[in-house]
């Protein structure tokens, strides 16, 4: 085959993964009957950056929020994560959308769920997941700039609360309910089905608990994947005189090895993280996966495609707000840029960020004590 029928087919590849990709949430959307988030853009003054470019696009129950946001009710957000290697660029997606949601009056809690690092084998014991989450998860969090007074950020087995929370819920979770939506075989621990059953709802719960001041309206965001915690959060609530939470649903920030899988500190090179020196980053840069073709007089003619480059949605979920994410892709799309200019340019943006990073971390150390959460919860004792 010649150069130019190679060129072609590759450019036509892409454009079917461009297609697959756009089809899988509109798919996954419709069969959880999610709402898109036109209505609240429309009427909410001021839509977060990762609305206005669709990396949140879809939600339930989010008119609460905007009405709490109105009436300047007090409303929660939870979002946590599991500690097992440092933070990247896709947990700082969700992060960054937990400051424009602080910003708007949310208390903000992040369960660092050190036992669900250890259950599901991404650390060794729960000793490893618990400093990973202190010396290397909390910091980078702080760093990104949330308010003391409104965040509250707790390691699970330094919380134990938590569990008190997980026991007394539990007894309204079936086994048969947890296996249909998390599809658990006999050859699971019995860990993990306490965690994803009962831990996992408890933390979304927490603030529903009167030391909290719940009842409250709260927030969830979460990729499509962990919509079936929702579902369950939801239904326990009910149950329980609590409101149910509210979710948003962010697409995930592709690694930087293209094939659809998202930034994972698990897949070697997919990530590009938070604390990484700036020429372990740039060589991830020169190797990551694009949306272009091999050859660049072909590209020239062709375009690139965006929508499955991972140079372009690095700077677009990261360094472009949404007229310069759009200019890019009519830039990439009409042949005019190339992807070792787009590389370079990317460079550029991911070493200032990590510049800045880097000295806020040293700082945001020394003040991890302010943002965890002192609150226990007695009520369920009493
Ligand atoms: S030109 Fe830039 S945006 Fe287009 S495919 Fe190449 S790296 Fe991606």
């Amino acid at each position: 085959m010649d150069i130019e029928s190679i060129s072609k087919k590759e450019h036509v590849e892409k454009e079917r993964l461009k297609e697959e990709a756009e089809d899988y949430y509109i798919e996954k959307s419709k069969e959880l009957r999610l709402k898109d988030l036109t209505r609240f853009k429309k009427y909410f003054p001021e839509p977060s950056e990762n609305m206005k470019k669709d990396i949140a696009f879809a939600h339930k129950d989010i008119d609460k929020i905007a009405t709490a946001i109105v009436s300047k009710k007090p409303w929660a957000v939870v979002s946590g994560l599991n500690p097992s290697g440092p933070l990247h660029f896709g947990h700082k997606t969700i992060f960054d959308e937990l400051l424009w949601l602080q910003k708007h009056g949310a208390e903000i809690f992040i369960p660092l769920t050190n036992d669900e690092s250890y259950i599901v084998d991404k650390t060794k014991t729960l000793a490893e997941s618990r400093k990973i989450a202190y010396e290397s998860v909390m910091p980078s969090i702080i760093a990104m700039g949330f308010d003391p007074e409104k965040t509250h950020i707790f390691v699970d087995s330094d919380y134990p609360d938590i569990y008190n929370v997980a026991m007394q819920l539990s007894k309204q979770l079936k086994i048969s309910k947890i296996r249909s939506l998390f599809g658990f075989k006999d050859s699971d621990n019995v860990g993990s089905l306490f965690y994803r059953g009962a831990v996992q709802v408890s933390q979304i719960l927490l603030p529903q608990y009167i030391e909290f001041n719940g009842p409250i309206i709260t927030l969830i965001p979460i990729g499509i994947d962990q919509h079936p915690y929702i579902l369950l959060a939801r239904d326990i609530a009910k149950k329980n005189d609590m409101l149910p939470p509210a979710e948003l649903i962010m697409k995930f920030l592709p690694g930087l090895l293209g094939a659809g899988g998202k930034m994972s500190a698990s897949i070697k090179g997919s990530s590009i993280f938070l604390t990484d020196d700036i020429k372990e980053a740039k060589d991830k840069i020169k190797k990551a996966y694009t949306g272009g073709i091999m050859s660049s007089k072909y590209q020239k003619e062709l375009g690139g495609v965006p929508e499955v480059c991972s140079i372009f949605l690095l700077q677009k979920y990261h360094f472009l707000n949404q007229e310069e994410a759009e200019e890019l892709n009519i830039k990439c799309r009409s042949g005019l840029v190339l992807c070792s200019e787009c590389k370079k340019c990317t460079n550029v943006f991911v070493e200032n960020y990590l510049k800045d990073h880097k000295e806020k971390f040293e700082k945001a150390k020394t003040e991890i004590p302010k943002f965890l959460l002192k609150k226990r919860i007695t009520s369920i004792l009493e």
